[in-house]
């Protein structure tokens, strides 16, 4: 079974998937996107992902042009025509097609596009070894400038966030404040272990409030680890018993050097690897179902 696109309104053949180069999410960056997955049949905390997707589009006065009920179920929709039970969903919504300035009144309706594919953004053996990251010396936009907390089609700061993490060889880019403090990766959200506390930086930094940071901050607690939301620089990263990166595309990923400092023993630490086993038994667990017989059975 082929890959199968939806395009406002049509499920096409992912070779057939194409938008006008009028689109102002192609001209601008003007627009918003999700990136969402599935496991084992079932799309891990949809709800969410379409809270953070209509708060995104509320952010940008875009009007998704369908309720969150009929977004959920052309998600779903997409997935069961590609034939996947593991998948990447990749939810974009753009200003639309309009004319060459950036008026955003002459884009009469916004584009729908859902992406499903897979992806895999890190090897597998990079999750027993450990991630190398470096810090970027781009900062972070401020909050003040553009929100971070919306998945906008402006992801300039994080590429060439990434950029340099490429140049110098590692697998992540970690992004300061203005103010020098600890934000986020260029894709994922950071975590700390120290003296057996959980640290993540807080939403005000400036950052996007990850599905899988949330949910990392629940198995955390549900563990009886004190899990806190809090400032912290580099000093703390560099001198951390444990660290560890969470996205949707890289899931719970441990961090084993940053800036060429080794993190503690330089291999995955304990409760990274426990909460690492507890997320990946929590997404095959729940979520919404794609096929009809596991609807069946979480009516039954
Ligand atoms: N920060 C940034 C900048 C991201 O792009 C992502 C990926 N969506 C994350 C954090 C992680 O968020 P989530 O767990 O919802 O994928």
């Amino acid at each position: 079974m082929g890959l199968v696109t939806y395009v406002n309104g049509a499920f096409v053949p992912k070779e057939e998937a194409k938008i006008s180069v009028y689109d102002h999410g192609y001209l601008y960056g003007d627009g918003i996107f999700e990136g969402i997955r599935a496991y084992n049949g079932r799309v891990f905390r949809l709800d969410r992902h379409l809270d953070r997707l209509y708060d995104s589009a509320q952010y940008l006065m875009l009007e998704i042009p369908m309720s969150k009920d009929d977004m959920a179920a052309a998600i779903v929709e997409t997935v069961r025509r590609c034939g996947l039970r593991d998948a990447y969903i990749r939810p974009v919504i753009s200003r639309g097609v309009g004319d060459l300035g950036l008026d955003p009144r002459k884009c009469k309706t916004p584009t729908v596009v859902i992406i499903v594919d897979t992806i895999q953004l890190y090897p597998k053996e990079a999750y027993e070894r450990g991630l190398r990251v470096v810090t970027a010396a781009i900062r972070k936009v401020r909050p003040d400038a553009l929100s971070v907390q919306a998945k906008t089609l402006n992801y300039i700061n994080n590429i060439l966030a990434r950029i340099e993490a490429n140049r110098a060889g590692v697998d992540e880019a970690l992004m300061l404040h203005s103010d020098g403090y600890v934000c986020e990766c260029s894709a994922d959200n950071i975590f700390l272990v120290r003296g057996g506390e959980v640290w993540t930086p807080p939403a005000y930094l400036g950052i996007l409030l990850g599905v899988t940071r949330e949910t990392v901050m629940e198995l955390a607690r549900h563990q009886g680890l004190p899990m806190l939301e809090r400032v912290f620089t580099l000093h703390d990263v560099y001198t951390a018993d444990e660290c560890f990166l969470t996205g949707t595309g890289a899931e719970v990923g441990p961090v084993v050097e940053v800036d060429g400092r080794r993190i503690a023993s330089g291999r995955p630490g304990p409760i990274t690897q426990r909460l690492i086993t507890a997320f990946r038994e929590q997404v095959v667990r729940e979520g919404t179902p794609i096929y009809t017989e596991e609807v069946a059975e979480r009516r039954a």
